[in-house]
C-alpha cells in the first residue's frame, strides 16, 4: 500500500461540488494515519468558461499529469451550449490520459428501490472502450442544413485499441469469484468491427482458460439486463454500446445516485479518472437533495486502483450498511457523507 497519495479534485458544477466535498470527507477518514493526503482542486467547468472562455488549457492539462488520480464531481450546465464542454474538456481529458478503459461496476444494495427489487444479487461490472468507435469525432456533413444533406460519423475499431480492452476484461473477470466474461456487440448486422472484436476476443480468451465466455448481441443484452441481470459477471463492450448499457444498468440497480465510474489508464502511464455517473442536476442543486453515494463509491474505485483495497472494501461495506439502514427515507447530502464518513473511520 502506498504511503502517499496525491489527487487532483475537479468539483465541476451544481451538485458536483456538493457531492465531491462529501468524497473527499470520505476518504480523509478511511485513510489510515500515516498515509499522507494531498489534494489539489481544479476550478474547471461551466463557471470558468463563462468568465475566461477557457475550458481545459494545456498548462492546467499538464498540472493534471502530475497527479496519482483525479476525482471529478460533475460537469455541464445548460448555460453553456452542448458539446462545449463534453468535446474542450471531459473528451480532452480522456482521449489526452489514454482513458481506454471505462469501468462502471453494477451492485444491487440492500433496501434500495428499483424496478428490480427483490430479485437475486445483481453484480456485474461493465467495462466500456472509452477511446474508439464513434466517439472519435471521425465524420462529416456534406450540404449542411439543405434537404440533401450527408452526414457520417465513422466507428474507429483498430486492433491494438480492442485487444487492450478486451485483455483488461479478461484480467478483471479472472479476479473475480464467476470468473465469467460476456462480449456484446452486433456483430451479425455491423460485421467489419463485431467480427474484429469477436475474433480478439476468442484469441485473448485462449491465455485465459480458467474465464467462461459468452456472446450476446446488444439488443439481447437489453432484454436480459433487465429480465436476468444476475447472468453477468464482466461485460466488455464498444464505446457507444457501453454507455447506453451503463445507463440502463445504473436504472436497474437503484438509480443514478449511486453509479459510480473510472475512466482508467491500466498501464498508468496517465493518471485514472473517477467519478459518478449522474450530470451536475442543476434542479436540485443548492437543494441538499443529491446523494453523494455514487461520488463515495467511485472514491472506492479511486482507493483500488491504487492499490488501497482494504480501504475501498471498506467503504463499499459502509454505503451498503448505510443504505440498509437508510431504507429509503431522505437523508441530505451532508448527513450521508457524515455518515459513511464515521463507518469508515480508521
Ligand atoms: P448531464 O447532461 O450533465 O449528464 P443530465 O440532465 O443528463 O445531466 P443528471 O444531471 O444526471 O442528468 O440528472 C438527471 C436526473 O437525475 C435529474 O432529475 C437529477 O436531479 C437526478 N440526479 C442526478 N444525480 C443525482 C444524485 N446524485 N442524487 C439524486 N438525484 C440525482
Ligand atoms: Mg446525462
Amino acid at each position: 500500500m502506498p504511503r502517499s497519495l496525491n489527487i487532483a479534485v475537479i468539483p465541476g458544477d451544481g451538485i458536483g461540488k456538493e457531492v465531491v466535498a462529501q468524497g473527499l470527507k470520505v476518504l480523509t477518514s478511511v485513510l489510515p494515519q500515516d498515509v499522507k493526503l494531498e489534494t489539489t482542486e481544479y476550478d474547471l467547468g461551466a463557471q470558468r468558461w463563462h468568465r475566461t472562455g477557457e475550458t481545459l488549457p494545456d498548462a492546467e492539462l499538464e498540472a493534471l499529469k502530475g497527479h496519482d488520480a483525479i476525482l471529478l464531481g460533475a460537469i455541464g450546465d445548460p448555460s453553456v451550449p452542448s458539446g462545449v464542454l463534453e468535446r474542450g474538456l471531459l473528451l480532452k481529458l480522456r482521449f489526452a490520459f489514454d482513458h481506454y478503459v471505462n469501468l462502471r461496476p453494477s451492485k444491487l444494495f440492500p433496501n434500495t428501490s428499483t424496478p428490480l427489487a427483490g430479485r437475486p444479487e445483481i453484480d456485474f461490472v461493465v467495462v466500456r472502450e472509452g477511446t474508439e468507435g464513434p466517439y472519435t469525432g471521425n465524420g462529416g456533413s456534406l450540404r449542411t442544413g439543405t434537404p440533401a444533406e450527408v452526414a457520417t460519423e465513422v466507428s474507429l475499431n483498430t486492433a491494438y485499441g480492442v485487444e487492450r480492452v478486451v485483455r483488461d476484461a479478461y484480467e478483471r473477470a479472472n479476479a473475480r469469484p464467476r470468473k465469467k466474461l460476456t462480449l456484446v456487440h452486433k456483430n451479425n448486422v455491423l460485421v467489419y468491427a463485431g467480427h474484429l472484436w469477436k475474433n480478439i476476443f476468442d484469441r485473448v480468451g485462449q491465455e485465459y482458460p480458467e474465464v467462461t465466455t459468452d456472446y450476446l448481441h446488444v439488443d439481447a443484452a437489453t432484454i436480459f439486463f433487465v429480465t436476468q441481470p444476475e447472468r453477468f459477471d464482466v461485460i466488455v463492450t464498444d464505446n457507444l454500446f457501453g454507455d447506453i448499457l451503463t445507463d440502463l444498468a445504473a436504472a436497474v440497480t437503484g438509480g443514478i445516485g449511486l453509479a459510480a465510474s473510472g475512466n482508467i489508464n491500466p498501464t498508468g502511464a496517465f493518471p485514472s479518472m473517477f467519478e459518478p455517473v449522474h450530470g451536475s442536476a442543476p434542479d436540485i442543486a443548492g437543494t441538499g437533495k443529491a446523494d453523494p453515494t455514487a461520488t463515495i463509491l467511485s472514491v472506492a474505485l479511486l482507493l483500488r486502483h491504487l492499490g488501497f483495497d482494504a480501504e475501498a472494501a471498506r467503504i463499499e461495506e459502509a454505503a451498503s450498511a448505510d443504505l440498509a439502514e437508510r431504507d429509503g427515507s431522505f437523508r441530505t447530502t451532508d448527513e450521508i457523507g457524515d455518515a459513511l464518513a464515521v463507518r469508515v473511520a480508521d
